[in-house]
């Protein structure tokens, strides 16, 4: 099937350029252990994270949607010493797994886990007038992209990159008569993000280990 030969081709991607991580490792056994879903991006994802993070020059980064903290530590490691990742996440369990494995990856000075809903975190982080940040990865409740990408907006600057994951919704998303609340408010962030004129951006499908999906990168210009 096409899903074998995706898998067949992600292993091999992995193999010859992610290599054996015994720290990634460890952190999905921790998630698997605690029974967390088994939804992180995929190794060579995650290092396209990692990529994406350094090519920015990354010393801010803000994740909304830490589940066990896979896609953190691939950020975090972009970041220099003195950098900074928060990542926001509503699932006290969740955090609690990823905090672990922060800790267990060197991670946890630059890297913290806020747990609450991300719409909340996200307006007190704006309250506070938080220093721009030059990565922003969403990967949480697909309903709130909308939400979420409004406030990257506002937490990042002129240089910025934001992210966000699983945006093809299985084909969906081209569907404008659909009724999935997650194929709804992802249609509508790409709306947003159109009409946005300080940014600009594109949408990839992609296939892998996850399957058929994609991503959104946007830049943010003024
Ligand atoms: N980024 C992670 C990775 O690749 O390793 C995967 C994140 S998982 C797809 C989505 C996470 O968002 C889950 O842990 C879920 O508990 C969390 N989440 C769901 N609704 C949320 C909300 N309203 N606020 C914050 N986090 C939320």
């Amino acid at each position: 099937t096409q899903q074998t030969t995706w898998n067949a081709v992600d292993a091999y991607f992995s193999e010859q350029l992610v290599g054996h991580d015994p720290v990634l490792d460890a952190a999905t056994a921790a998630a698997d252990a605690a029974g967390l879903p088994k939804i992180a991006v995929a190794p060579n994802q995650g290092k396209l994270l990692h990529l994406l993070a350094l090519t920015q020059g990354a010393r801010r980064i803000l994740e909304v949607g830490t589940l066990g903290g896979y896609s953190t530590i691939w950020l975090a490691r972009a970041l220099p010493a003195d950098g900074r990742l928060i990542s926001l996440e509503l699932d006290p369990g969740h955090a609690e797994v990823a905090r672990g494995n922060l800790a267990r990856a060197g991670l946890g000075e630059v890297a913290e886990v806020r747990v609450g809903r991300a719409a909340d975190s996200l307006a007190a982080l704006v309250e506070q007038g938080e220093e721009p940040f030059d990565v922003v990865f969403i990967d949480a409740d697909k309903p709130s992209n909308p939400e979420y990408f409004r406030r990257a907006l506002q937490l990042t600057g002129p240089g910025s990159l934001i992210i966000v994951d699983n945006v093809v919704r299985g084909g969906a998303i081209a569907d404008a008569a659909s009724t999935d609340p997650a194929v709804v408010a992802t249609r509508a962030m790409h709306e947003l993000i159109a009409a946005e004129p300080r940014v600009t951006a594109t949408s990839v499908q992609t296939v892998g280990s996850k399957g058929y999906d994609g991503f959104t990168l946007v830049r943010v210009q003024s």
